[in-house]
């Protein structure tokens, strides 16, 4: 406002000039001419303070506003305060921006402000388009003082009908390219803009452009960012849903509703090539659940198996747009997913396909695994539970006859043959271990285990058991020690599988101690649960093997445990009983110091599972 008000000034300071130079041609008194050529020298040199006094606050606000250009990253409002400023600058009625579309290539406008910072309506978008074209054209401003009488103009329509004065326009230049124009012009008054004017604006338009460049390219990095950081958190949730489970059923499900929710797609089935090249539908779009292909499906199938790429194909009016992507797994192409919608798949979908293939061909991979693993264990233990069952029948015979020729019921035995029958029983002892402690983990791991569980006396039970297995203790000399809180609480537990359990801890602690060792078992109340320790001060077990320790067939490679008679089961065993029975199991150790097995048993009757 300020400089448009000094402009008005100059004009009329001007005009006052003109005049004074006029009437100095006039013969005057000497007193008048005098009195005039004061005039004369007071306003020329009223005229030069004012035009530098001008042009020093358009060079203040030029650098104002470039400071505050450099500042802005958002292009909307780079746009208005480039505007806002031109008008500041150039006392222009009205000011337009306008930016090459990068695709159209056609002029946008994309800021106009009026003298009063408001923006202008469209139908007040009455500008001189052979101005901006020039402007464009040449990459040169233009500024007229009078578009009416420019030859360069006059007669144009756009002067004519409305009718354009004073014009002046700048081009937007970055990257050696013109990107956009920035017109100011008034409408009613002739004279408004100079030379200097155009320079100024010229020099404002170069800064903007910067600017306007710098907001664009934020803008963009900041949108491809914000899509990027959608994207990776989408990504994020997948491998997320599809880590959280191993059923492969459910694998085909979240892979096929991620296909649709991110595609847009209105059909998708996920497909499997089998060995002999049949392909399977593994889950179709609901309620369509057994689709069948149609050939040019399986044909977009097959060839996108073999060759390994992604088969697109746009709309039609008998068939939909259509997606295929291979799912690679294990290093075969072994799936594909397939999307339909009745309008065309954009990149971004087909990007988005690639990059769920690669995680979805992991998962069913290792659901594939899983399910495999599964499979062979169902079939390891059935294969257990027959062959323990079958054993069991010539075990019981092969030892029952056994202790019959021993007890002499069929004639005289010689003393080595005694020996002979005795380490044929010991034997088959060893074996009906072995084959009652399997058909257990069998029936665990089938879920026919029963067990019969009452309130019992923990104490009771710990004695039962050592008085069966001290002999094995006195054997070795060992020690025993009975640490047993009194009044001890009753624990709600199968007593048969809890005297298999301490028998189990027992007898290790037995094994894996030297001879003279010594050998404690405690009870103790812990909150609602009784807690019994078998303390032994032998070969202790070291943190690795600890870690491996309930596992089935794990036996330590310490020389100690390979003299003993085992087969790794017995732990794996009473972890499962314990687990049973509501309780856990653990163990504290120090090699060649010694080690403590623990486990609890519930006071009160667990609720069902
Ligand atoms: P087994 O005794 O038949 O080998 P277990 O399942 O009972 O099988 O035990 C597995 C392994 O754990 C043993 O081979 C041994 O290495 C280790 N272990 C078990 N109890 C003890 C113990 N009290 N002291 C040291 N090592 C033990």
């Amino acid at each position: 406002m300020a400089s448009m008000l000094e402009d008005t000034t100059l004009v009329h300071l001007e005009a006052l000039r003109v005049s004074l130079h006029r009437l100095k041609a006039f013969p005057l008194p000497v007193e008048t001419r005098s009195a005039v050529e004061e005039a004369i020298q007071r306003s020329d040199k009223l005229a030069k303070q004012m035009i530098a006094k001008a042009g020093l606050n358009r060079l203040e606000a030029l650098y104002r506003v470039s400071q505050a250009l450099g500042a802005s990253l958002d292009l909307d409002e780079v746009l208005k305060q480039v505007m806002d400023a031109v008008i500041e600058l150039t006392g222009a009625e009205r000011g337009f921006l306008m930016l090459v579309n990068q695709d159209s290539g056609k002029l946008d406008l994309r800021a106009a402000r009026n003298i009063d910072h408001v923006s202008i309506d469209k139908k007040d978008m009455e500008v001189s388009q052979t101005v901006i074209q020039t402007v464009i054209k040449n990459g040169q401003g233009v500024v007229s003082t009078d578009a009416q009488r420019d030859p360069r103009f006059a007669g144009q329509d756009s002067i004519v009908f409305f009718a354009l004065r004073s014009i002046m326009c700048a081009p937007l230049r970055a990257r050696g390219q013109v990107i956009g124009v920035i017109y100011v012009d008034n409408r009613a008054q002739t004279g408004i803009f100079t030379n200097d004017d155009l320079d100024l604006l010229s020099t404002f338009a170069t800064q903007a452009a910067i600017a306007i460049e710098n907001a664009r390219l934020y803008t963009r990095t900041d949108l491809a960012l914000t899509a990027r950081v959608a994207e990776l958190e989408t990504l994020s949730q997948i491998d997320h849903e599809l880590s959280a489970h191993l059923d492969f059923n459910r694998m085909v499900d979240i892979t096929r509703q991620w296909a649709v929710k991110e595609t847009g797609a209105t059909r998708c089935l996920l497909i499997h090539k089998e060995p002999d090249l049949a392909l399977t539908v593994l889950g179709g779009t609901q309620p369509e659940s057994s689709p069948t292909l149609q050939n040019n499906v399986i044909q977009a199938v097959h060839k996108a198996l073999e060759s390994e790429s992604v088969q697109s194909s746009l709309p039609t009016h008998k068939a939909p747009a259509r997606l295929v992507v291979p799912v690679i797994s294990a290093g075969e192409p072994l799936y594909a997913i397939v999307v339909e919608r009745p309008e065309a798949f954009g990149d971004s979908a087909v990007k988005f396909l690639t990059r769920l293939s690669v995680r979805a061909a992991a998962a069913l991979e290792n659901a594939r695994l899983y399910q495999a693993v599964q499979d062979a264990n169902t079939a390891k233990t059935k294969f257990v539970s027959v062959v323990t069952h079958e054993l069991r029948i010539p075990m019981t015979s092969i030892k029952g006859y056994t202790d019959l020729i021993r007890q002499g019921a069929v004639g005289p035995v010689t003393e080595m043959q005694s020996s002979f029958l005795n380490t044929i029983r010991n034997n088959v002892d060893r074996m009906t271990a072995l084959v009652s402690d399997l058909s257990d983990i069998s029936h665990i791991e089938t879920g026919r285990l029963k067990l019969s569980c009452s309130f019992i006396l923990v104490k009771e039970y710990i004695q039962e058991t050592i008085n069966s297995i001290k002999h094995r203790l006195d054997e070795k000399n060992q020690s025993l020690e009975l640490d047993i809180q009194d009044e001890l609480p009753q624990v709600y537990a199968d007593p048969n599988r809890l005297v298999q359990v301490l028998t189990n801890l027992i007898n290790n602690a037995n094994k894996y101690t030297p001879a003279e060792g010594r050998i404690t078992v405690r009870a103790n109340q812990h909150g609602n649960f009784v807690r019994i320790e078998v303390v032994d001060n032998g070969i202790g077990i070291d943190e690795e093997d600890q870690k491996k320790l309930f596992s089935q067939f794990f036996r330590s490679e310490n020389e100690v445990v390979r003299e003993q008679q085992g087969w790794g089961l017995g732990l794996n065993l009473t972890k499962h009983l314990v687990d049973l029975m509501g309780g856990e199991i653990g163990v504290e150790s120090e090699p060649k110091k010694g080690s403590t097995f623990w486990f609890s048993l519930p006071i009160q009757q667990p609720a069902p599972a």
